[in-house]
């Protein structure tokens, strides 16, 4: 993590996803599987919050994309054409004593637990595609794959997307979707699972504007991360050098994250030339060629991929929101916010709090509405109309069960912007208390007006 934000333990924040209902163990109740992962009711909303901002931004917002849904199962010479059935391969290598097995360049430093070094086979090829059978006999002709990447779908509907959407080059197609790949050591919390999501975009740009379109992408991109809370800071770019290029590849950039455990990959650009299209064109025996209406000539696309994981990103979201701090015990009196430091108490008068310091827009509730007092019937209804009116426009919450500062801790730690507060003198004029998350200060605000004023930030 960066020196401006103490580092967080990944303990810590998994413990607060699973207490406040943002990503459970997959199958938890059979002793959970390894690799697999459940996004609770706060952890679904985030994702789709970071889904529909991705989609605003890559599709809605703009002419020049359209999107796909393609299917999950696919013809398996897909996978043929596409290089994976070939090469998707980590190798990889077993202790012959714990029987553990590790990508052969992410070897672990422990001992093995069988005592002594690991003792490890010589390294081998391991498809991390995972296969299926289509149909009820189980024979060769059957075997699919589950997608390892949502990318071929948008390359094998090229030709009919261009035909129904009367696009010209440059334009993109973009899919948001599972991918499934059997990693040989899922680890990092969420970060290297087994089944995740994936935002991609293909790029289809005429061949020698590749580098050009790539560079814009590149920027575009970045920009988007400091549009859901990301900040340039704690972003980075990883520019491959020529011999770590994939052969068909002109240049590739990874957008990465300080993550607790390390600067790790969000998003991969890639500028993928015709590869692609060039494959499945020979395997499938079909042009994928587009034709220039203007300059007459006929020629493969080339593409440039942004392929981002809404897995990672979720995750690179908490860990950004995540924040241990002593706030003042009476904090509507005032005072100082401190940092939280590991392993001591706070000062007399301070109390911890954990605050998720999501953005506005990320947040999976974006306000909450509390009566003063649960056994006042005047403030409960007086506190339902208000927060009837504020959830048609956002996802909203009503709790009217404890005392009202555990009311606004309870809201802090799933990252609430705003809270608010029906007392007394609502009753006689009609405004409430709004509290701000992050500074915790308290304004009074008519109740017509709260609409305009939480739009500022929410939108
Ligand atoms: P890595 O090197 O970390 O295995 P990759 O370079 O193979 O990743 P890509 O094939 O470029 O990943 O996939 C594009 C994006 O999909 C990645 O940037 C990442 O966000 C996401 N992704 C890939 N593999 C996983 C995984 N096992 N779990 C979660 N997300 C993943």
């Amino acid at each position: 993590m960066s020196k401006d934000k103490p580092t967080i333990t990944m303990e810590s924040l998994a413990s607060l996803c699973k207490r406040r209902g943002f990503i459970f163990q997959s199958s938890e109740i059979y002793g959970g599987i390894n690799g697999f992962w459940d996004y609770g009711p706060l952890g679904v909303e985030l994702k789709r919050n970071i889904k529909e901002s991705w989609w605003r931004a890559m599709v809605r917002d703009r002419e020049d994309i359209v999107g796909l849904d393609a299917s999950i199962i696919m013809h398996p010479r897909i996978w043929e054409a596409s290089g994976h059935v070939q090469g998707f391969a980590d190798p990889m290598v077993d202790c012959k004593k714990c029987k553990g097995r590790w990508r052969a360049d992410q070897l672990p430093e422990t001992k093995c637990p069988q005592g002594g070094p690991h003792e490890y086979t010589e390294a081998r090829q391991f498809n991390l595609m995972f296969k299926t059978n289509v149909g009820p006999v189980e024979e060769a002709s059957a075997v699919a794959y589950l997608r390892p990447e949502t990318a071929q779908g948008i390359f094998a509907q090229f030709n009919n997307v261009l035909a129904v959407s009367r696009q010209k080059i440059p334009f993109g197609i973009a899919q948001i979707g599972k991918a499934f790949r059997n990693e040989i050591n899922p680890r990092n919390y969420t970060f290297r699972s087994r089944e995740f999501e994936q935002m991609e975009l293909e790029f289809f740009v005429k061949p020698g504007t590749d580098a050009e379109w790539h560079e814009y992408w590149v920027k575009e991109r970045m920009k988007w991360y400091q549009t859901i809370g990301l900040p340039e800071g704690h972003l980075h770019r990883y520019v491959y050098p020529k011999e770590e290029l994939a052969h068909y590849a002109s240049a590739c950039v990874d957008v990465m994250y300080d993550f607790p455990f390390g600067t790790q990959e969000l998003e991969g650009i890639a500028a993928r030339g015709d590869y692609d299209l060039r494959r499945h064109q020979e395997f499938s025996g079909k042009s994928m060629e587009y034709f220039d209406d203007e300059t007459k000539e006929k020629f493969l696309p080339h593409v440039v991929e942004p392929s981002a994981g809404v897995d990672r990103i979720a995750l690179a979201l908490l860990c950004e929101a995540y924040t241990e701090e002593w706030v003042p015990t009476a904090e509507a009196a005032g005072g100082e916010v401190l940092a939280a430091e590991p392993g001591k108490q706070p000062p007399q008068g301070y109390e911890p709090r954990v605050v998720m310091r999501f953005a506005p827009r990320i947040a999976p509730v974006k306000v909450a509405v509390f009566p003063l007092l649960k056994n006042k019937p005047e403030l409960v209804a007086k506190s339902r109309e208000v927060f009837e009116m504020l959830r048609k426009r956002w996802p909203a919450f009503w709790d009217q069960a404890g005392a009202i500062g555990r009311r606004y801790r309870r809201q802090d730690e799933i990252g609430t912007p705003y809270g608010i507060t029906i007392d007394f003198d609502t009753l006689q004029d009609n405004t409430v208390t709004l509290r701000d998350r992050d500074t915790m200060k308290q304004v009074r605000v008519a109740i017509p007006e709260l609409p305009s004023k939480l739009a500022e930030t929410l939108g």
